[in-house]
Order: structure tokens, then sequence, then C-alpha cells
């Protein structure tokens, strides 16, 4: 079965509205073993035809066997696995990938074998090869430190390391001086003659002396087939041109002997030599594969790290690599868009935990009970003016609400506090019982202890105070022990409370006085029961003088004291109402049904019917925390589109880049093509090269933004937290970006024709 077998092949280029037939009808065949040369004057057709036979084209009618299989009815990817299995393509302008040593550029076919051996193996065999052609001292040089001659040597190392069946050569001396072209033509011939089929393209006679049978075209069509009157024989070559066929088109004597060069004396003295050399080419052709004809190298091969990564990822990092500053900056929109992003995250994270921490301060979990607003004559008295809650109602909520773990009453009161020569107001003065501090999460006593039960049942005169009124009164010196006035009371401070800070209001919440409520009620506050009706009454009779009159429905809350009864009962009425009651519920969870709990609670103690409002509302610190965490949210979601934005734009430039980059490397897609890679392989290796770009950005990102937010932490403080979401949403945002804006220009690049792609300048 021959090789090569063509039939009547034709090929028309339709340019518009004009048809330009380039191939009339061409039909030959090579049989395996062959060294051809197609010869024709320029714009003969013959790159042309090369192309077809390459299966880089398809001929308009005809056909064309290669290896017993019909190729012309084949599908562009069947095509490119043909000539990944069966050709080995070296160009005129030897089309190297710049900025790669030689062995990557011999290695670049295996990217898209379907047997490539192991990277190993695969380094071996590239090093075994550059060192037939002669370049084993060349290994890490990249083209531009290397001749032509030995581009071209890499040229045709790469297109062996396939093993292909077929070599096609189109004007491979075109761009060498003459000297090295006798040295590549001498090289194709030792291929030859170890086994190699090999195609010549050339319009340069001398350069088709080398060959063993010339195909002459012109004007697309055959017009001569010169077998050299001899029959095919793989064993039987001469490394040297043929004087003869050199002497009949009449090369010039001067070109001639540049040409034959230090082979001039075997030929000359013919016999001898000759021999010698045919033994040698015989020897060498005795040897099955092609790249074994030479011993293995004797050095070690050594792999990088590189080796550790599969081929695609190595072949984006190397594209990537030899454009280092480019790649830097299109990777630059990313980092800062990545960058940002994790800033944003961990500092607004942070600020919500600086700002929950604060909220836990305040007590966790707590709820607090106020008592309704008391009206009188349509008038609105405000907020816990109702003398409804009552300490009973504290310990029933305590008793009967299972979602509750704690509950105080608590009387509030304005005062100013005098410790010997000084005086003080505090924020708060604050009749309570000991549970108190456990709501708060307070327990914690700077010194002394809270006052108990006892106290409360007694009214005792005793206090503990905040650390702000030690620094005021006491001068920071312990004040255990030490009596100080409320209002003209005095109480002994029993106890200090632990620092607390101040809350998110900034208050400070140090700033207080805490005594039992009763002591508080009864002793120090003037809410005695002829003050508290006194104020109930004069602020709809006497301070509203003129309506008073208006309303003569509106009579006093409760009844004045006979004179009997006011000498009956010596002690005033003791009114048990209290300000609020503040509730500490199991869990921040349990809110919800602490309050539902509390409200029947209550309804009931108060006998509220249905339908009837609450005479007391209810407040938890969830609203707060809920409030303060969505405006946070808010903060963090509006920078947050700010830095989703910046990494839109970021992708943008990656595309605008790729595309670039696709046009840039047009020649070089068109030479993986050539080399047998298919369009998903170039979509693919542009698609990784984006990703690559936006996972490294991504990753420098990453760090620049935990930079960022570290310097914010060392500047003001605020706590930072590293959000493992955060990382690893900039990295699969950043993948993303990659596909989403890497993928038209790889698509672009993949749907780029092979022959149009190699013909780019
Ligand atoms: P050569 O024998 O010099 O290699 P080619 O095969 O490259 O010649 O070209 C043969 C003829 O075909 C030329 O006249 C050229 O103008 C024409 N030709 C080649 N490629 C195209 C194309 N893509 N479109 C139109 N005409 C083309
Ligand atoms: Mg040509």
């Amino acid at each position: 079965m021959s090789l090569l077998r063509l039939e009547n092949i034709t090929k028309t280029y339709h340019l518009g509205e004009i048809d330009v037939p380039v191939l009339k009808g061409i039909s030959f065949t090579v049989e395996r073993g062959e060294l051809v040369a197609l010869m024709g004057a320029s714009g003969s057709g013959k790159s042309t035809l090369m192309n077809l036979l390459g299966c880089l084209d398809r001929p308009t009618s005809g056909k064309y066997w290669l290896d017993g299989q019909e190729i012309s009815s084949l599908s562009a990817n069947d095509r490119a696995l043909v000539r990944m299995a069966k050709l080995g393509f070296v160009f005129q302008s030897f089309n190297l990938l710049p900025r790669t040593t030689a062995v990557n550029n011999v290695l670049m076919p295996l990217d898209y074998s379907t047997k490539a051996p192991s990277i190993r193996t695969a380094v071996e065999r590239a090093h075994e090869i550059l060192e037939r052609v002669g370049l084993g001292d060349r290994l890490e040089h990249v083209p531009s430190q290397m001749s032509g001659g030995q581009q071209q040597r890499v040229a045709i190392a790469r297109s062996l390391i396939n093993e292909p069946a077929l070599l096609l050569a189109d004007e491979p001396t075109g761009n060498l001086d003459s000297q090295t072209s006798v040295e590549i033509l001498e090289m194709f011939q030792q291929l030859n003659a170890a086994g190699l089929t090999v195609m010549l393209v050339t319009h340069d006679p001398k350069v088709a002396a080398y060959a063993d049978r010339v195909i002459r075209v012109v004007d697309g069509l055959i017009v001569e087939d010169d077998h050299g009157g001899r029959s095919i024989d793989v064993t039987r070559r001469d490394p040297k041109p043929k004087r003869e066929r050199i002497d009949a088109v009449g090369a010039t004597p001067a070109a001639h002997a540049a040409m034959v060069g230090a082979g001039e004396s075997s030929i000359s003295d013919g016999g001898g030599t000759m021999v010698a050399v045919r033994e040698r080419t015989a020897a060498i052709a005795a040897k099955p594969a092609v790249a074994a004809t030479i011993a293995a190298p004797a050095h070690s091969v050594r792999l990088g790290v590189a080796a550790l990564f599969p081929a695609p990822l190595r072949t984006a990092a190397t594209a990537l690599r030899r454009n280092k500053m480019r790649s830097a900056l299109t990777a630059l929109g990313v980092i800062i868009g990545v960058g940002a992003v994790i800033a944003m995250v961990e500092i607004s994270q942070g600020s919500r935990t600086s700002l929950m921490q604060t909220m836990a301060t305040m007590g966790a979990n707590t709820i607090m009970v106020r008592s309704g607003a008391a009206a009188s004559g349509g008038i609105s008295f405000g907020s816990g003016t109702l003398l409804t809650l009552t300490p009973g109602d504290s310990e029933e909520i305590e008793r009967e609400a299972s979602a509750v773990v704690a509950t105080a009453p608590v009387v509030q009161i304005q005062g100013q506090v005098v410790y010997g020569n000084r005086n003080w107001i505090p924020m708060n003065v604050m009749g309570t019982t000991a549970p108190y501090l456990t709501i708060r999460d307070w327990e914690q006593m700077d010194e002394g202890e809270m006052f108990t039960d006892r106290d409360v049942r007694n009214a005792n005169k005793v206090c503990v105070i905040g650390q702000t009124l030690v620094k005021e009164l006491f001068d920071g010196q312990s004040p255990i022990g030490e009596d100080l006035r409320v209002k003209n009371v005095s109480l002994r401070v029993i106890g200090v409370l632990g620092r607390k800070g101040s809350n998110m209001m900034g208050m400070d919440q140090d700033d207080v006085l805490l005594a039992p409520w009763t002591t508080v009620k009864y002793r120090i506050s003037d809410n005695s029961a002829a003050a508290t009706e006194a104020a109930a009454s004069s602020s709809t009779t006497s301070e509203v003088n003129s309506l008073n009159e208006l309303y003569p429905g509106s009579t006093a809350l409760y009844a004045e004291q006979s004179a009997s009864q006011l000498a009956n009962t010596p002690q005033p009425v003791r009114f048990t109402n209290v300000d609020q009651i503040s509730v500490k519920a199991r869990s921040a969870a349990e809110i919800p049904v602490a309050m539902d709990e509390i409200t029947s609670i209550l309804r009931q103690r108060h006998r509220i019917r249905f339908g009837q409002t609450d005479d007391f509302n209810l407040r938890d610190m969830s609203e707060m925390v809920k409030m303060m965490g969505s405006m946070s949210e808010m903060m963090g979601g509006l920078l947050m589109i700010v830095a989703l934005i910046s990494l839109v734009v970021g992708g943008v430039g990656i595309m605008n880049i790729m595309l670039v980059s696709v046009t840039e490397r047009t020649r070089e897609i068109g030479l993986r093509m050539a080399v047998g890679a298919r369009s998903y392989h170039i979509l693919r290796q542009f698609l990784i090269e984006a990703i690559v770009l936006c996972v490294f950005g991504g990753g420098i990102g990453i760090l620049l933004g935990r930079a960022a937010s570290y310097a914010v932490w060392l500047g003001l403080r605020w706590p930072v937290a590293a959000s493992i979401p955060a990382i690893v949403g900039a990295f699969v945002v950043s993948a993303t970006i990659g596909v989403a804006f890497g993928f038209y220009p790889a698509w672009k690049a993949s749907r780029l024709d092979p022959i149009e792609a190699l013909r780019y300048e």
C-alpha cells in the first residue's frame, strides 16, 4: 500500500466573484521511504498542494489517501488527529515559539498527542532528537539565541517528536544561506535513510537535486515525475546531491561548490568513500524507530517543579511567562478587585464583631419590660407612667416563663451623690435586686459584693457603685465601707462593679449606682404615695390650669385618704410599682418565645381582656442588634458592589489583552493546529491562560486585601478577622471571571483556520 495517493486533486480559490483555479488535477503516489521534491516556480501551487497533503486544507475535488485513509472527506478535528499521528511539518520561517527553549519547542506537539509519554520520557526523547540534529549543546537556548540553521534544526526535531510517517517541508532552506542549506538537506537525507518518508517543496533545482524523485509542477499540473531512472530502494541512499542532475539544471559552479562543501571529495574520488557512507546509512536505517537512531544522551534529564503540573497548565504558564510585564498588568484589575473585596469583607466583618462585643456588654439576651403610658383626659404621659408593673410581676415571670432564666425589677431615679466634700450626678441611680447583675452579664465584682435579697427585703441602706463613681468620688481609693449620701439618704458602699466601658450609644455604663429597689423607692425616691398622687393629679389639675375646667370629668387618680385613714396608717401607702423589669432569656434564639410568655403572663396578671391593649411594652436588644447589623450590612453591601464593579472592569481588561494576545499569536495558533491541536485544545489553552491570570491575580489580591485589613487593624485597632468564605469566594469569583471574560478570545482563537493562521503576518 502506498503511503500517499492523490487522485485528480483540484483546488480552486474563490476571490469574490472570481474563481482562481490553483490545482487542476493532480495525481501521483508516494511509497514509504521515498525522498520526494515537489518543484515548481513561485505561484505554481506547491504550497497549496502541500497544505492538502498536510491535511491542513481540503481539496475542491478529487481524492487523497494517506496511509490507506481517505482524507478529503474528514472533518477538521479528524484531520487534526491525522496531522498529530502521521505528519511532521517544517516551515520556511521555522515557526518556533518565541522566548521558549529548544527543548520546550520540541516538546510542544506532545501537548496534543493522544499517545504522549510521561514527561520524563518526553524530555529524554526531546534531548535525544535535539542531539541527533546536532543541538545537544543548545537545549536550553531560545530561538533568538540561535542561528537560522539551528532554528530550522529545532523545527526538524519538533517535527520528529511524534514519530511521523511523513515529513512535509515547505521551502525549508528558503531563509538559510547555502552552507546551512546543505546541512539541513543532508539531515533530511539522513532521516530518509533511516526510513522516514520526506516530501520537500522547493522552487530551487539545487535543493531538489537532493531528492530521489522530483515532481515538477507548473500552473497546477504535474509536468514531470522524475524517479532519476532508479527503482526505490531504501537501503541505497546517497547523502549527497546527484552530480548529473545538478549539471542538468545548470547550477553555477560557484554555488555548486558552496553547496556541496566538504562532501566534494567523497564524490569526486568516488568508490571507497561512497561504500562507507552507504554502509553507515544502511545501518541507521536498519534500526526500528526513527528516534532510536542515536544513542540515549549520557547526561540525565533534570525536571523542574513545572513537571508536576498537567501539560495544559504548563503551556499556559509558559505563555504567560513569555510576557511577564503584560501578564502582571493584565492581572492588575483582578488584583485590585479581589483585594478590595477581601479588605471590605474583613473590615466590615471586623466592625460588626466589635459592634456585637459592645452589644454584649449591654447584657446579652435581655428583654426590657416597661410599663405602658398612662393617659388622663386624653393626655398621654408617655411610656412608663402607668403604675401597673410590680416586683410580683417580675417574680411571676421568672417562675412561669420557661424561656426566662432571670428577672429583676428596676426603679430609676436621678439624683446627686455626695461623699465628703465631693459630689457627682451619676447617669443612673437604680434600685433593683441581685439578679440584675446576672441579666447584665456583670457578675464579676471588682471589690466587695452585691447586696442580697435580705437587703432588698429590709430596704437596707447599702449600695454598689460603678468604676466612674469610684474615680469621681473616691479618687480611685477603695470605697468599701464608706458612706455616701443620695438625696440626703446615707448609703454604705458594699461593692464595686467591674469595668464595662461605654455602650453603643457611647454612654458610660460604669457611671452607675445600684441599691436595693426598696431602698431607692421607699427611702430615697420621693415617689411616695402622696408624691405620686400629687404628680398624677398635678399634671392634670394644676399644670394645665385653664384646661382643667374644660374637662370636669377628670378626677384625681386615687381617692384622697380620709383623716381617719391617715391616722390608722401612719406609714404612707406603699405603691409597689416599678419602672421596668429586666429579663434575661435563655438564649438569643429564645427571645421571641420569652417575649410571648411574658406578654401572656402579664396580660393575665393585669387582667387585660382580649382585644384590650397591653399596659406594658417589651423591648429587646435584638431589635437594636438587627438595626445595627443591617446598617453595617448595607454599608458592606454598597462597598461590595463597588468592589465587584472593579472586578468586572478587571475582567474586561483581561478580555481585552487576551484578544490582543490571540491576534499577536495567530501564527503560534496556526502552528499548534498544524502539529495536531484540535480547536478544543486551542480553546482550552487560552481559557486556562485567562483563568491562570485571574486566579493568580486573585491570590495576590487576597494577600493585598489581607494586608489592607491588617493595616486597618494596626491603624484603627478595629478587630478584623480573616474570612475563609471570602477567600474561597474570591478564588471562585476570579476563576469565574477568567472563564467569563476569557471565553470569547479563546473561542475566537479556536475558530481560526490553520492555514490562514500560519500565513498571518
Ligand atoms: P507556491 O507554489 O509559490 O507555493 P501557492 O501554492 O502559495 O504557490 O499559491 C498558488 C496560487 O494560489 C498563487 O497564485 C496564489 O496567489 C494563490 N493562492 C494561494 N492561497 C490563496 C488564497 N488563500 N486565496 C486565494 N488565492 C490563493
Ligand atoms: Mg509556497
